[in-house]
C-alpha cells in the first residue's frame, strides 16, 4: 500500500478550491479522518496554495536531461509555484516530448539544438515485461537517452520536495513500432491506418498493461491519460482544428471493431455504405459543388438515411470511453489512492458536435480530475481553423464570420476577435474563465477541474505568441472560474521562463484570497 496519496473522497471535489479552503471544519475532519497527507497542518493555517490545489507542469524527459534533475525542479517550484510534475512517460508525439517542436524558437532555457533527428518517443521508463504478457506491443521503450529511466530519476528528487508527480501517458504511435502494424485501424477503403483500433484486444491489453506497470512499479502519484482521437463522423466532416480534410480515410472497420458493432445491433454494411455515401457528399463540397437544396440540408438528409453514420461515430466513442474506464480500474485496482486524470482535448472547447456526445459529468464518473484544455492563445488560431474547416463542409453556406459568431453563441464564447483577427490576437482569458467555469458546474462535484493553461504552445508566424501578461491572465481566469488547480501546457521545453513566473505570480496570488 503506498502512502502518500489522498483518497478521492478525501480530496475537495465538492467544493470549490476557495471554499474548500475556507472550510475550516471539514478540513479539520479530513484531517484527523483521510489520508490527507500533503496537507500539513502548517499549510491548512496558512492557506498555501501549493499543498491546497494541484498546480502542476507538463515535462518531458528531455528537459531533465538537458538542464539537470535539480535544477529544473528547483525552477519549477520557486518560479512557477508548481507543486505537482506531470512527466511525459509514454509517447511517440512531439507536442508533450522533445524539444522545442521543428521551425519555432527556442525558449530561454535548455538547449538550443534541434532534436528533429534524435527524437524517437516511447516509454521514457523501464519496460516491465511481465505487464505485456498479453500484447504485441511490448517494444516501446523510447531509445534516445540510452537506459535513462526518467521516472526513477525524477521520482525521489520530487518526492524530497514535496512535490507530487503524475505519468502522463498518450495515444499517439510511429508505424514502425513492432506490432502497431496488426493493431492499425482499418479505413474505409480498407487500407491500414497510423492510429490503434481501440477494440483491438491487444491495444486494450497494452494501455492496461502500461498503467499497472507504472503504478506497481514506481511510487508515483498517479496517472495522466491523453488520447485526443475524434471519430469517423468528426473526421470525414472536418470538424476539428488540426486535420486535413480526407473522408475516405474514415475509420475504423477492422475485424475488431465489427465485432463490437454487431454486439450493439449496428449493421456494418450499412455504415460503410453510409461513409461512402459521406465520402461523396464531402468531396462534392470541397469542389463547391451545391447540392440543390444546400449543403447542410443534404448532410441531414443524409444523417437521416443513413442513422448507421451516427451510430458507427458513436462506437468509436465507446471504445475510447471503454479504454478510460479500464485505465482508471487498473491504477485504482494496484491502489485506491492513485488518482486518474484525463486530459479533455481542444476540439471539446471549439465543436457544438463533440461536446454533445459526451458530458463532464459523465467523464467524472470515472477521474479523479479532469485536465480541460483551455489554451486562449494557439485557440485563436485553432478556433479559426476549426471554423474553416466546418465551413467548407456542412456548414459552406454560411459566410465564414457569421458561422463564428453563430459558434460562439453556442458555445458561449463572448468578446472574442472576428474571424479575420482571430489567429493574430488569440482567445481571450475570459475564454479561460468560460471554459472553467463550465466544466466544474458540468461535474457537479463529482471530480476536479485543473484547466490546461497555455504557455508557449507553438502558432504559426503570425498568429498571436503568449506573453507573461498572457500567462498571468488566464492563469488568474482559471481560478477565477473555480479551478481546483491548473496544469502549465503543454511542455516545458517550449515555455519561456518569464511565462512561468507570470504564471506562479497568479497562483501565489489566487491563492491568497
Ligand atoms: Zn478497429
Amino acid at each position: 500500500m503506498k502512502k502518500g496519496h489522498p483518497s478521492k473522497n478525501a480530496l475537495p471535489t465538492a467544493n470549490s478550491r476557495r471554499n474548500f479552503l475556507k472550510n475550516s471544519a471539514a478540513l479539520a475532519t479530513l484531517a484527523t479522518t483521510g489520508p490527507l497527507t500533503g496537507f500539513s497542518p502548517l499549510a491548512m493555517v496558512e492557506q498555501k496554495p501549493a499543498s491546497s490545489g494541484i498546480n502542476g507542469i507538463q515535462i518531458g524527459a528531455v528537459s531533465f536531461v538537458d538542464e539537470g534533475v535539480d535544477a529544473v525542479l528547483d525552477i519549477l517550484q520557486k518560479r512557477g509555484s508548481i507543486n505537482t510534475i506531470f512527466l511525459t512517460t509514454f509517447t511517440y508525439g512531439r507536442g508533450l516530448a522533445g524539444r522545442q517542436i521543428p521551425g519555432q524558437p527556442f525558449p530561454d532555457h535548455g538547449s538550443k539544438d534541434s532534436d528533429e533527428k534524435t527524437f524517437h518517443g516511447g516509454n521514457y521508463a523501464t519496460v516491465h515485461r511481465e505487464f505485456y504478457k498479453n500484447t504485441i506491443l511490448q517494444n516501446t521503450r523510447a531509445t534516445e537517452h540510452g537506459n535513462l529511466d526518467i521516472v526513477a530519476a525524477v521520482l525521489p528528487a520530487a518526492k524530497k520536495r514535496g512535490m507530487k508527480v503524475f505519468c502522463s501517458v498518450e495515444d499517439q504511435w510511429r508505424p514502425d513500432v513492432p506490432g502497431v502494424k496488426e493493431c492499425a485501424e482499418i479505413d474505409l477503403q480498407g487500407r491500414k491506418a497510423d492510429t490503434l483500433c481501440l477494440f483491438h484486444p491487444d491495444v486494450r491489453a497494452f494501455w492496461k498493461g502500461l498503467v499497472n506497470d507504472l503504478c506497481s512499479s514506481y511510487d508515483i502519484d498517479g496517472i495522466l491519460f491523453f488520447n485526443e482521437r475524434n471519430g469517423p463522423l468528426l473526421n470525414a466532416l472536418g470538424a476539428s482544428h488540426f486535420q486535413q480534410i480526407d473522408s475516405s480515410r474514415a475509420t475504423c472497420f477492422c475485424e475488431h471493431h465489427q465485432r463490437a458493432a454487431k454486439q450493439q445491433g449496428i449493421n456494418v454494411e450499412r455504415a460503410k455504405e453510409g461513409y461512402q455515401k459521406l465520402d461523396q457528399l464531402v468531396t462534392a463540397s470541397l469542389r463547391g459543388e451545391r447540392p440543390s437544396d444546400g449543403y447542410y440540408v443534404e448532410f441531414q438528409r443524409l444523417f437521416l438515411h443513413y442513422p448507421e453514420i451516427i451510430a458507427w461515430d458513436r462506437l468509436f466513442d465507446l471504445g475510447k470511453h471503454e479504454v478510460l474506464a479500464e485505465v482508471y480500474t487498473a491504477v485504482k485496482t494496484v491502489s485506491k489512492n492513485l488518482q486518474v486524470g484525463f486530459h479533455i482535448e481542444h476540439v471539446n472547447s471549439f465543436n457544438p458536435f463533440f461536446r454533445a456526445a459526451r458530458s463532464y459529468e459523465e467523464l467524472a464518473t470515472k477521474a479523479d480530475f479532469l485536465k480541460v484544455v483551455a489554451y486562449n492563445n494557439c485557440g485563436g488560431e485553432r478556433y479559426a481553423n476549426f471554423i474553416k474547416n466546418i465551413g467548407s463542409t456542412i456548414f459552406r453556406d454560411v459566410p465564414p464570420e457569421e458561422l463564428m459568431r453563430f459558434n460562439n453563441y453556442l458555445l458561449n464564447y463572448a468578446n472574442e476577435a472576428p474571424l479575420s483577427e482571430l489567429a493574430t490576437e488569440g482567445l481571450s482569458a475570459d475564454y479561460v474563465f468560460r471554459e472553467t467555469k463550465r466544466a466544474i458546474d458540468g461535474v457537479k462535484g463529482k471530480c476536479l477541474i485543473l484547466p490546461g493553461i497555455d504557455l508557449g504552445i507553438p502558432t504559426k508566424a503570425n498568429s498571436r505568441k503568449g506573453s507573461p501578461g498572457d500567462a498571468y491572465a488566464a492563469t488568474l481566469a482559471a481560478f477565477k472560474g473555480g479551478a481546483h488547480g491548473v496544469i502549465l501546457s503543454r511542455k516545458y521545453s517550449e515555455m519561456d521562463l518569464a511565462d512561468l513566473d507570470a504564471a506562479g505570480r497568479a497562483i501565489r496570488e489566487s491563492a491568497k484570497e
